[in-house]
């Protein structure tokens, strides 16, 4: 949403009204002059409130008394010596803010309020749970703050006691960390009754954090909360309450997709040996149409609503004509998401001016791979779409060889070959059918190639089936397939290009 419809829906039009009338004959400093501030001044009159100033955290002493948007400006060191009677937030992120301006304005008279929340005379919380709930946040270390913050200014009986560790950068923060084993004691000696997860910028294997938490003793249908990917990213922990009560939810009623690939080529102009998707075996052109491209969307959208990562991919990608419109469409319907498109980078040169400025405004991830004959040239190029100021990632190591880990035989053990594997999380979507790698999903053309009898079906769902839903789906990603028998420990093969008469044992291991 955008700015001005937000102020429109929550009709800052009153709650500026009742601001200005219960700030009369108040002093007030704004903190905040981002681009919320902006908006409110070009839209609204604040001739009624008593502004002395303007304060924001991009101000330094030097600023003092310059004048920025008609308004002296106060840096944070100098409103104790201003003495507003009233610092108003103008930010989205109040919450953030508070105990951090409490604390450098010394002065308790002066009250810190939010100015979206001003009609609610204080921060409107919501009732969360009837019982206190003590949590443990799983989350990024610089996040844990804000968390905790919004936890402690909008939600009743839940409290941040301390953050995991084990997931994090390392930085300073108010509340303290620890590693999952303290957790599991804090839990044991009931310091804590329960975790909550802020996905933002964690790992996308949510299922394995749910696996460690359950083997400490918590239980997703009663204390794992989560907060997903896109409601974090849309900032939709700061907006109203209607909105805000349903962010936070136990993980078993979580519905929030990780990852989604579409293969937009089956075909490539590379054709390496051992391609994992099989692209070789395909000798003629196949795309996957616009039109296919936004049903599958579609219903992936009725099945989840939230979707936290696209991925573009192929076969060769920039290979599809419908490239711009299926980006278009991909970014139109998941605002939030993060999105990427992989291209061995063959076809840079040939990008043109409109479908770099769609991946541009779509915010698109641009993940180039390197092969050893084409490097240089690739990387030259890349650079290029750099300087234009795309979003490009070069591999930073050379792909000399393959790993070739399909076996043939079929007889691995496959929970070990999962709970090793760093493609579990792959989610792909081919032919109508999904799967929690891309293995179930594109060896169905070596089956047809090699004459083999590879459990494809077996080991995807149709994600048109009318009996399918988000839970089932979720369920059936955070498990080994009959396929993981197929995969082995792998065996590197020596990069070249696949001849045109495909040889099974450059795609499996046979003997
Ligand atoms: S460039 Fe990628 S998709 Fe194309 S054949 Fe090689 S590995 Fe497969
Ligand atoms: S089949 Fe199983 S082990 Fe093999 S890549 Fe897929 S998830 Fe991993």
């Amino acid at each position: 949403m955008n700015t001005e419809a937000y102020l429109k829906e929550i009709n800052f039009c009153k709650i500026l009204k009742t601001a200005s009338k219960a700030l009369k004959n108040k002093t007030v400093i704004i903190y905040g002059t981002g681009k919320l501030f902006q908006t409110i001044c070009k839209n609204y009159d604040l001739s009624d409130l008593n502004i002395i100033g303007i304060c924001d955290k991009k101000y330094n002493d030097e600023d003092f008394n310059k004048k920025e948007m008609g308004y002296n400006i106060v840096p944070s060191s100098k409103i104790s010596e201003i003495k507003p009677d009233c610092i108003l937030i103008s930010t989205l992120k109040s919450y953030v803010l508070i105990d951090y301006l409490k604390d450098i304005i010394k002065n308790p008279s002066c009250k810190v309020l939010s100015l979206l929340d001003f009609d609610k005379k204080n921060y409107c919380k919501i009732n969360f749970k009837k019982t206190k709930t003590t949590c443990a946040l799983y989350c990024k270390d610089i996040y844990a703050d804000e968390i905790s913050s919004v936890l402690k200014y909008r939600f009743n009986n839940f409290e941040a006691k301390c953050y995991i560790t084990n997931c994090n950068l390392k930085k300073e923060t108010k509340i303290p960390g620890y590693n999952l084993s303290e957790i599991k004691e804090l839990y044991e000696n009931k310091k804590i009754n329960s975790v909550l997860i802020n996905l933002y910028g964690v790992s996308l294997d949510v299922y394995k954090i749910i696996r460690e938490l359950e083997q400490i003793g918590f239980d997703k249908s009663k204390n794992i909360y989560i907060i997903s990917y896109t409601a974090f990213a849309s900032d939709l922990l700061y907006y109203n309450n209607k909105v805000l009560s349903k962010t936070i939810k136990l993980y078993k009623d979580f519905r929030e997709l990780p990852m989604l690939k579409f293969l937009l080529a089956r075909h490539c102009n590379l054709n390496c040996s051992c391609c994992s998707h099989f692209a070789p075996l395909f000798k003629q052109e196949q795309f996957l149409s616009f039109e296919k491209f936004k049903q599958d969307l579609d219903r992936m959208k009725s099945l989840f609503k939230e979707i936290r990562y696209i991925s573009l991919l192929g076969g060769e990608p920039l290979l599809n004509k419908d490239l711009i419109k299926i980006i278009k469409y991909a970014r139109q319907e998941f605002p939030y998401s993060q999105m990427d498109l992989i291209s061995n980078g063959i076809l840079l040169p040939k990008i043109d001016k409109e479908l770099i400025n769609t991946i541009k405004e779509a915010r698109v991830y641009f993940l180039i791979s390197r092969y050893p004959k084409i490097d240089k040239f690739v990387k030259e190029e890349a650079e290029k779409l750099l300087q234009q100021g795309l979003r490009v990632k070069y591999q930073e190591y050379n792909i000399e060889s393959f790993n070739k880990r399909y076996n043939i035989k079929g007889n691995s053990n496959p929970w070990e070959m999962f709970n090793n594997c760093n493609s579990r999380i792959c989610h792909t979507l081919v032919d109508d059918r999904f799967s929690n790698c891309y293995y179930p999903t594109t060896a169905e053309a070596a089956n047809k190639y090699f004459n083999l009898k590879l459990p494809c079906k077996k080991s995807s769902i149709n994600i048109y089936n009318k009996s399918i839903n988000a839970k089932k789906i979720l369920n059936f990603l955070s498990k080994p397939t009959l396929m993981c028998k197929y995969c082995s420990k792998a065996e590197k093969i020596k990069w070249h290009i696949e001849p045109k008469e495909c040889k099974i044992e450059d795609f499996f291991i046979i003997e």
